[in-house]
This record gives structure tokens, sequence and C-alpha cells, in this order.
């Protein structure tokens, strides 16, 4: 068993109640459980409780045995002084505050439904990967459309917490934290680390000034190192450029090699040297980018800040190197939603938490509603067991219901852990 078990218990008042006393015998009325405290000392403060004739006001702690009270050295600690009440599955040791007055005891052990006992074993105890599978067709349909809208706007707060991390980072400029979350995202999964230490190696204050996608293709690709041999006349003029470029802004010590880049076991259609072509057409044709992912509205104007067309050169191929061809390097849909998913969502998420306007997190959340995603390892996992995510919001949900929850068997911070145990619907099934 674990303490959150008992936390649970306790917070629900999930336990028999006639009779109720102390493990002195005294007679014991709880008038408050009290709040769930996330710091440093006891787990629930202001809880009210009478013991015989007297009210006390004060904290509660709970452990699984009354001798965890010393194991954690509690009886030293002033912090705990306050403990009016101390709630345990054992009793097995008295114990005492820091000037050696006993604390009243209350033994949960044969006081818990046994039926509600076994539901939650059952589903800390399981084998399967959702360890409630075998339920959760019987959960209803409710329940799980709120805790997956639960998930879902946890999974944007911290989204944009990452992203007002970032912002901080770059001194509260918001331009530059859209730029770094937009090379993170123009990474796409293969090459994320090298594209973000690109990132740190142009300097948006640099890229700012310019606005011709020839400069901008000679400062990306020049500073990412695939202008290193450059051969072909469009290249060496690219070269040329970055010469004179990188000179001017002192930029050849933080220049990358060719060899941090992944090509492997890819589609050329995703290669770097295409995404740093497409990630330049980007920045040419947007002054602000940030503002502009504030200001679209819908679906079809945050699709058109990525599906911007490449220069010329982009057009027929897929390295620098390699010869033309009849094919067309426009982004594609997916890869354009991918990028409303990772790079415009978080931002709107961030800065829906630094302005407190929550109508762009309510944007962000309508554009993953929009965006169809295709399901993966994750969300397969709910699909087999009657639920089907059909959109970038069903997916986000499922994400952060697998990572914060069920992964980690969190059955009882979860709405539908807690009708499992309220309804006792595993011992039914
Ligand atoms: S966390 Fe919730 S959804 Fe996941 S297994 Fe537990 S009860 Fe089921």
């Amino acid at each position: 068993m674990r303490e959150d078990f008992l936390h649970y218990i306790w917070q629900h008042q999930y336990y028999r109640k006639t009779d109720l006393a102390t493990t002195e015998g005294e007679p014991l009325q709880v008038l408050r459980t009290g709040y769930y405290n996330t710091d440093a000392g006891p787990d629930f403060r202001e809880a009210i409780v009478k013991i015989g004739d007297v009210e006390w006001s004060g904290s509660v702690e709970i452990h699984l045995r009354a001798s965890d009270w010393r194991r954690h050295n509690h009886q030293t600690d002033q912090k705990y002084d306050q403990v009016v009440l101390h709630v345990v599955w054992d009793a097995d040791q008295t114990i005492v505050r820091t000037d050696g007055t006993i604390i009243p005891v209350l033994e949960l052990k044969n006081r818990v439904d046994t039926t509600l006992l076994f539901t939650y074993k059952q589903l800390q105890e399981a084998r399967t990967t959702i360890p409630c599978a075998n339920v959760w067709p019987a959960v209803p349909e409710i329940t799980k459309t709120m805790m997956l809208g639960r998930t879902l706007t946890e999974r944007l707060e911290q989204k944009g917490h990452e992203a007002l991390q970032t912002h901080a980072n770059y001194n509260h400029d918001w331009e530059a934290t859209a730029y770094h979350v937009l090379f993170k995202g123009f990474g796409f999964k293969i090459n994320q680390q090298p594209i973000e230490r690109l990132a740190q190696a142009l300097p948006a204050t640099i890229v700012r000034k310019h606005r011709q996608v020839f400069q901008l293709e000679a400062l990306l690709f020049g500073q990412a190192g695939f202008l290193a041999d450059a051969d072909g006349e469009y290249v060496q003029k690219l070269a040329k450029e970055y010469s004179f470029l990188s000179h001017k802004y002192s930029l050849r010590d933080t220049a990358m090699q060719r060899h941090h880049w992944n090509f492997m076991r890819m589609r050329p259609a995703n290669f770097p040297t295409i995404r740093l072509a497409q990630l330049a057409a980007v920045l040419a044709h947007r002054q602000s980018f940030f503002a502009a992912i504030v200001e679209a509205q819908t679906i079809k104007q945050y699709e058109a800040l990525f599906m911007v067309p490449v220069s010329e050169f982009w057009q027929t191929r897929f390295t620098l190197t390699s010869e033309p061809g009849s094919v067309t390097k426009a982004m594609g849909k997916g890869s354009a939603h991918n990028l409303i998913i990772n790079v415009a969502v978080p931002l709107l998420a961030a800065y829906s938490q630094f302005t407190g306007d929550r109508t762009h997190l309510e944007k962000a959340i309508e554009l993953l509603e929009k965006v169809k995603e295709a399901s993966n390892k994750i969300t397969r996992l709910y699909e087999e067991l009657g639920w089907k995510a059909n959109t970038a919001a069903d997916n986000q949900a499922a994400l952060s219901l697998y990572k914060n929850y069920c992964q980690p068997v969190n059955c009882l911070q979860c709405a539908i852990g807690n009708k499992i145990l309220k309804q006792n619907l595993l011992s039914r099934s």
C-alpha cells in the first residue's frame, strides 16, 4: 500500500465512522479534514477535530505506520508540533511532539471497506499497461471525457511553462522566444539537438536584420556547417555571402559542422537541408513571427505561417550537392500541423500564462481540435480499450494521461480511478 491511498481515504473520508475513537479510546469527530499541503510540513493543514469534549484546530499527518513518525524524525521537528491527529494504517507505536506530549492517533486498518481496498490493490498490482484496462469500458464516457479534458489542459500548461522558461532565458523577449521555439520545431524529432544548437549559434538579433531569403540561407547553411566544401554556382554564392556575414558578426567560432546533422533513416523530404531551406523561407516571410502567431485566427492562417514556398534552388533539390530533379519542396500539411502543435500551441499557452488572458489558451485548444493527427504508440493503448483519438487534442490529452497518471499508477488522482473506486467497478467486472 502507498501512503497516497491513506491521503485519498482521509481526504474523501472513506472509512467507517461508527464509534470513531483514537487509539487511546477517546471519542473522535472530524469537523474539517483540512487542505492538502504540497509544501514541507504536515500533510493536511487547517483541520478541525473534536477529541472528547475539546475541539482542536491544526494539522493532520498521515503515515502507513505510527512508527514512521520517528523514522522521519518528526519528534524533533517543530513544524510537526501543530499536528492534532496522526492518521495511520497501523498504530504500532505511541508518538510525541518535541515537548514530549502524546499525539492522538486514528488507526484505519479495520475501518476501510474491504471492497475499496481490493479495488485499490487490483489497480496497483495490475499487469496491464493501462492498469484499469479490464474495467475501462464500464467507466461512463462523461468521466473519461472530463479526465481527458483535464489532462489536455495540464499538457498545455506544461508546454506553456517550458516556453516561459525559454522566455525568461531570452530576457522576456517574445520574438526571440518564438525564434527559439520555431527552430526547435523545425528539428522535428530527429534533428532537434543540432537545430537547438544552431539557434544558439545564430542569435535572433542577427537574423532579424535580414529579410532576404538568400541571406538567411547563407546564415543558416553556413552556421550549420553545410557550406564548408562549397561546390556549384549557387552554393558558392551562399558561401561567399556567409563569409562576409560571419566575419561581420564574428560567427565563425560557434559554427557547426555537417556531421552534427542526421540524415539517416529519413525520407529525403525530411532532410535537415530541406528543413533549413523551409525555415529560411518562413523567417524571410514574417518580420515579427511571434506577433503573427498571436494575431492569426483560423487554421488556414496558421498553416500559411509555415507553408511558405522555398527559394527556387530548393524547389528541385534535397541537398546542396544533389542534381536538380522534378521535385517540389513546399511543406506538406502534415509537417505544418506538426509545427502548429509544437510551435504555435506552446507559444499561445505561454502567452496566456504570462498575460493571464485565457483567450490565447482557448485558441490553442481550438487549433488542436481542428488538427487531425494519426494515432501513435500511446493513443493505440487507449484505442485498444475502445476510445478513439481523432484530433491532435485527443492525442495530447492521451499522452498526458498516460505519462502523468497511468504509467506511474496515479489512479487516486485520476477522475476515472475515482469513479472505479467509488462505484467498485473492478469488483463487479
Ligand atoms: S490513471 Fe486513471 S486511466 Fe490510468 S489506469 Fe489509473 S484509473 Fe485508469
